[in-house]
């Protein structure tokens, strides 16, 4: 609370924005990267690979995005889903909430709007897991409207070019530049899918977060940044929070040729598959026997760490084998082929196979 209230929204109401589009524009034309989801203005498409690239590489996300219009070509497809084959679609992209939601939305498009998504800003707004930024990426890329799209890329080409200290997790700050953005957007038409796509393209290929390519720029000559050798003051970020640490015992349990695994019922990665996994407040033993797990041979055991956004997990992977395992149990086929996995099972999963 406090810290909100020591950020304060600075204004460059002298900068020359209207200067920038026209060279964007130009140079956007001859290098823009040829990208698979920029092959069709389709919305559908377009949305789905701007849900995808919220928290994950371009490079990553490529085959992530055909593998999943092969699965799902249509919004009708994604509707009407199995909920674990959706997962598995996603499996390794991570925060699971963006499929689920992208779910919900596909349904809401079929019912409230027969299949076809919305043109109108405001009701892309509505829709499940569309934010401020996807709804304005999805109205100006897919349906040529005026509407600014400001993510982290564009946050700082413009923090940088206006030489702007206001820190970007401000509200105000990303309404500010909206209202700037909107007062300079080309006329209704494709060239507003190419300006919201250039600024991206700008702070992805050439304004980035370190050394900026500052020579090659097409808006060199108006950066203020770049006049006063400031590049790496701006953009401003909020201070990072520390991680909490948490640490685990990640339990490989074999039966047979089969793998225990259960569903998670509450907190991160809840309603996912996992090994069976419990916080090291407790010794090991004392975790199997409440799972009435007494009789037992530990085969092996080796760490790993995982990242998430808020938290790290520091997990002690730990393979046994017994005859009583009390949860449902899978072949290696079905959890390769069928249930999806989360990324930070990724080193108890490479052991399970091993000692299966
Ligand atoms: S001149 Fe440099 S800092 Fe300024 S917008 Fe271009 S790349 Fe970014």
């Amino acid at each position: 609370m406090q810290k909100e209230q020591t950020k304060q929204l600075h204004t460059r109401e002298d900068y020359p924005y209207g200067e920038i589009v026209q060279p964007l524009l130009l140079w956007y034309a001859k290098n823009k990267r040829d990208l698979p989801w920029r092959q069709s203005a389709d919305p559908y498409r377009v949305w789905v690979s701007e849900i995808m690239l919220q928290q994950t590489r371009v490079e990553g996300a490529k085959e992530y995005y055909k593998r999943f219009l092969e699965k799902f070509p249509t919004v009708r497809d994604l509707a009407e889903a199995e909920e674990e084959s959706l997962l598995k679609v996603w499996e390794g992209l991570g925060y699971y909430s963006r499929a689920r939601n992208m779910q919900k939305a596909a349904r809401q498009v079929c019912e409230e709007y027969g299949g076809q998504f919305p043109a109108d800003k405001e009701k892309l707004r509505g829709l499940s897991g569309i934010g401020d930024y996807t709804a304005g990426a999805i109205a100006s890329i897919a349906f040529y409207k005026r509407t600014p799209a400001v993510d982290g890329n564009v946050f700082r080409v413009l923090s940088r070019l206006t030489a702007n200290p206001t820190d970007i997790s401000l509200p105000a700050y990303k309404k500010y530049l909206e209202q700037k953005l909107q007062k300079i957007y080309p006329e209704e038409g494709v060239a507003c899918a190419d300006f919201t796509q250039a600024l991206m393209e700008l702070g992805a290929l050439v304004c980035k977060p370190t050394s900026p390519a500052c020579e090659s720029c097409p808006l060199k000559d108006v950066c203020l940044a770049q006049k006063t050798s400031s590049q790496d003051s701006y953009p401003v970020l909020p201070k990072k929070k520390e991680k909490r640490v948490e640490q685990l015992y990640v339990f490989v349990i074999l039966t047979g040729d089969k793998i225990s695994l259960r569903k998670r019922t509450e907190g991160l990665l809840k309603g996912l598959y996992e090994f069976p996994t419990a916080s090291k407040e407790k010794g090991k033993k004392e975790l199997l026997a409440e799972w009435g797990i007494t009789d037992y041979t530990q085969i092996s055991s080796s760490s790993a760490v995982h990242i998430f956004t808020h938290v790290r997990w520091e997990m002690e992977c730990v393979v046994i084998r017994t005859e009583n395992s009390p949860f449902e149990q899978f072949s290696v086929a079905q959890i390769e082929g069928e249930l999806s996995l989360p990324t930070a099972f990724s080193k108890a999963k490479e052991m399970a196979v091993k000692y299966v």
